[in-house]
């Protein structure tokens, strides 16, 4: 239906007289068409829904962007009805397409009318492109936060933030543990290859010297992932819910598993499974006492002392 142009009787006069009428508004005649292209647009006419069905967009679209000033018709039938051409389905296209870049009305106005259209456009696309960087960076945080809330669920049986605030700690957390797991298995590693290295060195070659300063090395290095471990973490207890920190004797001497450790709750004194929480920041606690707050029992001893 598209192909075959309008049979109506036409009045077509003004456009074969003034080319700028053919180009609706009359503000960009030269800029996007050739003599030829001007040709086949005066011999293809379209009604407001041929045009709209040309370009795939509903009628009442077509209707929206003539009344806002940024389609007019080139012409109008006898019966008053709009025409349009196919220099007008162009431009049609070409905004929307700038309006699938995200354009407001206002900007593809602006660059419609203008007569440096692409300078004009440039520089909306590169805000534009900020924009939409900015709003993907946002649906990423987002995806994180319901990932993280996800996984809290999953790992403590509650949601560890109800705030937004609390919600950037949170993600925040989650980013250093990352780091630190990572860290632990790069050290682990080198530790590895430390005392195994200098171990099969003196094994072959009687060279024993090395073996001891490796020894030292994989200690000092195994102290400091327990002692920088356990400063970021609180464990929390299954039985009371309870969130403490626990003393270095437990946690050295402790069954675990790589998220939770068996120990014995300072609040319920009830000793289970209890999930680690590793913390970005250094945990503010003495040792063995509770997370104020997260005590149930009145008889805590972190609530007795508060
Ligand atoms: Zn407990």
């Amino acid at each position: 239906m598209a192909d075959n142009p309008t049979s109506t009787n036409l009045n077509f006069a003004n456009i074969a007289n003034d080319s700028a009428t053919v180009h609706g508004n009359g503000t960009d005649s030269t800029s996007l068409h050739s003599g030829a292209a001007r040709l086949h647009s005066i011999a293809t006419r379209y009604s407001t829904g041929e045009l709209a069905e040309a370009c795939g967009v509903t009628v009442r679209t077509v209707q929206y962007y003539d009344s806002k000033g940024l389609l007019a018709p080139s012409g109008y039938s006898e019966g008053g009805r709009r025409l349009f051409t196919e220099a007008d389905a162009e431009r049609l296209r070409y905004i929307l397409m700038l309006k699938s870049l995200g354009l407001g009305l206002a900007q593809i106005k602006g660059v419609l009318e203008s007569p440096n259209r692409d300078t004009i456009l440039k520089m909306l696309l590169d805000e534009q492109a900020v924009r939409v960087a900015e709003e993907l960076d946002a649906r990423k945080r987002q995806l994180q936060a319901i990932d993280t809330m996800r996984s809290d669920l999953e790992l403590y049986g509650r949601m560890m933030a109800t705030t937004e605030l609390a919600m950037a700690n949170r993600m925040n957390d989650e980013r250093a543990r990352k780091i630190w797991w990572a860290t632990m298995i790069v050290v682990g590693i080198l530790m590895d290859i430390a005392w195994i290295g200098t171990l099969v060195l003196g094994i072959l070659t009687g060279t024993w010297w090395p073996f001891p300063i490796a020894l030292v090395f994989v200690a000092i290095a195994g102290v400091w992932i327990v002692w920088r471990n356990l400063r970021h973490a609180t464990f929390l207890c299954p039985e009371c819910g309870a969130e403490f920190m626990t003393t270095y004797g437990r946690y050295l001497f402790s069954g675990h598993t790589p998220r939770t450790r068996k120990l014995t709750c300072p609040c319920c004194g009830q000793k289970d499974w209890c999930v680690e929480r590793y913390h970005a920041e250094r945990v503010d606690l003495a040792p063995g006492t509770c997370v104020p707050g997260t005590c149930t029992r009145e008889s805590c001893d972190t609530n007795t002392r508060a």
